[in-house]
């Protein structure tokens, strides 16, 4: 507590966090000044009014302030910290916090979905890569793991990285039965809940020595909140340094003319590029690919958020498709074809957002790559 005490006199009260924070700029309101101004009420134990439980829930935890301020304030730690104090103060902050909490312990997923996760998954990569299949016949130490969002929500998406380590022949596994992370329930502050699904996956991940995962969110909470975070991999990073190998032995295809120089905007992952600097990955395989990146005035580290994260979907998804229209505005202006992004969370809220912004291209970085390894694969064949 002595480190949460000292934060308050580091404040210098620059507002460089409010310059980075994609809420505060929407809303100019919630600003990260604000939300220490609360942490130190409850630190002095003091009762909170509901605005000010809830202003501390309103952050997508995409780490921009904490990543732009100059007295290096632990930021994110403090924001989880207060979450959990509410919470342990007064419960969830919504109805619907409670229920997606009490979906994911029952059924292994927010959406309260029975059926299985790999309905409609492609059955020759089924055969292959299950593990319990009495059809495998071996099981890779490499495990790779979907999350909740694209099992339930973006099955393309999952089918797309599934084919494509196929493709690049990545040894690896899938479980039959998946459980969410837990990241869901940790961002309503109920941390002890949120222990209960990380060890329903600790034990299934015991005989893995590598987990690859697809989606960011989990990502960030595995690497955070789990032991032995060596262990989780981003699948981007599994893609880019399969591409750097074709690279080096001169085997990387060549586009046709008329597909070079595509011009795209591309919107990185907060939960990659601020806490792991995963910018140039998703970068080398665009330029790989021949795409022009026409970059976002704020993007790889000092990227805006997309408004999704943090728990904004469940608390507010209307401020949240309100942030992410306006980077699809931004990349619309831009003069970019498309809007290319490879996290679930983003896909799956600016897509929503399109409605407002007359239906442009967005699109998934998985796509393009799976279109593009498919037409090197005829081309040899
Ligand atoms: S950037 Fe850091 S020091 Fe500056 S106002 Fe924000 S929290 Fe305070
Ligand atoms: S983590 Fe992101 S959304 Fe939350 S206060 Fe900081 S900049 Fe704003």
């Amino acid at each position: 507590m002595n480190k949460m005490n000292k934060f308050q006199y580091e404040c210098i009260k620059c507002r460089a966090c409010e310059k980075a924070c994609s809420i505060f700029l929407t809303t100019e309101k919630y600003s990260p000044i604000e939300k220490l101004d609360i942490i130190e009420l409850l630190l002095k134990d003091e009762n909170l009014t509901k605005k000010q439980e809830h202003a501390i829930f309103y952050c997508n935890k995409c780490e921009g302030c904490q990543e732009a301020c100059p007295q290096e304030i632990p930021l994110i730690e403090l924001y989880d910290w207060a979450r959990h104090e509410i919470y342990k103060k007064v419960g969830f902050q919504s109805q619907k916090q409670a229920i997606l909490t009490k979906n994911i312990l029952n059924e292994g997923n927010p959406f309260g979905n029975k059926k299985s996760r790999l309905k409609g998954v492609p059955s020759e990569i089924l055969r292959k890569r299950i593990v319990g299949s009495s059809q495998s016949s071996s099981r890779s130490k490499v495990l790779l793991h979907f999350g909740c969002m694209l099992s339930y929500r973006l099955q393309k998406m999952r089918d797309d990285v599934l084919r494509i380590l196929d493709l690049l022949g990545v040894d690896f596994s899938i479980l039959k039965d998946e459980h969410c992370c837990g990241y869901f329930i940790f961002n309503t502050g109920d941390h002890e809940s949120a222990k209960v699904a990380i060890e329903k996956n600790l034990l299934q991940f015991e005989e893995f020595n590598t987990i690859i995962c697809a989606c960011a969110g989990c990502y960030i909470f595995f690497k955070k909140q789990y032991p032995d975070s060596d262990k989780f991999k981003h699948i981007i990073e599994i893609i880019d340094q399969k591409v750097r190998e074709f690279q080096c032995e001169g085997t990387l295809p060549v586009k046709d003319d008329k597909e070079i120089n595509k011009t795209i905007s591309f919107h990185d992952s907060c939960h990659l590029t601020r806490p792991f600097g995963i910018t140039k990955a998703p970068r080398n395989i665009l330029t790989a690919l021949k795409y022009k990146i026409n970059e976002f005035p704020h993007s790889g580290k000092e990227g805006l958020c997309c408004g999704a994260d943090g728990g904004m979907r469940i608390l507010n998804p209307e401020l949240a498709i309100q942030i992410g229209t306006e980077r699809v505005k931004e990349a619309k202006d831009s003069g970019s074809s498309m809007l290319l992004t490879l996290c679930p969370f983003c896909i799956y809220n600016f897509q929503e957002a399109n409605f407002e912004v007359s239906k442009f291209k967005i699109g998934s970085l998985y796509r393009e790559i799976l279109s593009y390894l498919k037409k090197y694969l005829d081309s040899i064949e």
